[in-house]
């Protein structure tokens, strides 16, 4: 049995904001990954089939990887279509905040936003949430957000909208966030969400392949790389670090969503438990961050990085050069292990 996490009055007020309206966006965070595009485009979905005038609208446009997520095609993005955008916003009448807790990060869409005389329902599972929301359904124990817009739908009787389309794209955000079933789905409640998600006769093994093992061949060869030539281990501090400057990036021909899995790659040692990945940007260093266990990555990424996420899994951003930020980096190392020597990648032991 799906418990109702939400509370009745919370549904009830969401019900009534629904209905009083005909035009609504749903907008999710900027660099929108399997989650934030999968839970905006199954809502929109659902939202249509109630009749509504439903859109989304990103702040930048999908990654090439996602573009097999039923309704990609249709986002409003705000770097290529401004002026769309800026009609759509003007005729909201209802906002939906999708998997982000603050509007920094949904870049220059904020700016859009913020004047708008609309009501906002966020629904995320992030920390620590602005409070610049009418309705905020955050509940940072969930999987994702695709698990609270399930919930939602389930809680307001409007399930019998989640079509095979929305049906799959909740299961691309339940999928991606939780890294392939292996991580935040501890609750039995997740596999029973999987459940009538499946029974919606998804293709499950085509989303499957195509969102956890499709790359480009540059992206694969990227990756080779950046493990073979740039990966260094602090086995001691049980971190790991990779760096791809910009040469290295356009080397590889790199397009956006080349390097999603990578800084996973490094927790598959066992003496890893916390992975560091600085990718050069055109005007910024992108910082991610994965740990496994009882390391919160989202206090780093608070800490020294701007940036926050989850307790295992977490990002941000530096304006510095790449050799700073891994200056910064070391410093850290030197910060939370003060007893160890971190002035130099350590080689891990061959077992006998
Ligand atoms: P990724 O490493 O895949 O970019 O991001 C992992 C998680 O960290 C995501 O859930 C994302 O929401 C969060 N995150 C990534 N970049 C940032 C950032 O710049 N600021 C904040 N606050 N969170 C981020
Ligand atoms: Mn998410």
């Amino acid at each position: 049995m799906i418990s109702s996490i939400i509370d009745d009055k919370t549904i009830e007020r969401l019900r009534a904001f629904i209905n009083g309206v005909q035009h609504i966006v749903i907008t999710c965070h900027k660099s929108p990954d399997g989650d934030a595009l999968g839970s905006s485009l199954a809502l929109c979905h659902v939202l249509r089939r109630l009749g509504k005038d439903a859109v989304v609208v990103t702040p930048d446009m999908a990654p090439k990887s996602l573009e097999f997520i039923p309704g990609v095609r249709e986002l409003v993005v705000l770097t290529k279509h401004e002026l769309r955008a800026r009609n759509v916003l003007n005729e909201a009448q209802l906002l939906f905040c999708l998997d982000f807790n603050s509007m920094k990060r949904i870049d220059r869409l904020g700016e859009l936003v913020e004047p708008l005389k609309v009501r906002r329902v966020l629904i995320d599972h992030h920390l620590d949430p602005d409070d610049a929301f009418d309705i905020m359904i955050s509940h940072p124990d969930a999987s994702s957000t695709c698990e609270l817009v399930f919930r939602v739908l389930m809680q307001m009787g409007l399930l019998r909208l989640m079509d095979r389309h929305a049906a799959s794209c909740l299961y691309v955000g339940l999928l991606t966030d939780t890294g392939g079933f292996a991580y935040s789905c501890d609750n039995p409640e997740f596999y029973e969400i999987l459940a009538s998600i499946l029974k919606r006769r998804i293709d499950r093994i085509n989303l499957y392949n195509k969102a956890m093992n499709t790359f480009s061949a540059d992206s694969v060869r990227l990756q080779g790389y950046a493990v073979s030539e740039k990966m260094q281990l602090f086995p001691e501090q049980g971190a790991a670090l990779i760096t791809l400057s910009k040469e290295e990036l356009e080397r590889f021909n790199y397009n956006r969503g080349d390097t999603e899995t990578l800084v996973n790659k490094p927790l598959a040692i066992p003496e890893i438990y916390w992975s560091v990945f600085l990718r050069e940007d055109t005007d910024k260093i992108k910082v991610s961050c994965r740990s496994q266990g009882d390391f919160s990555v989202s206090d780093i990424c608070a800490r020294y990085f701007n940036g926050g996420g989850h307790f295992n899994a977490a990002g941000g951003e530096l304006t510095c050069s790449l050799d700073e930020a891994v200056a910064l980096f070391k410093q850290i190392l030197a910060d939370l292990f003060p007893d160890k020597d971190n002035s130099q990648e350590q080689t891990i032991q061959e077992q006998e």
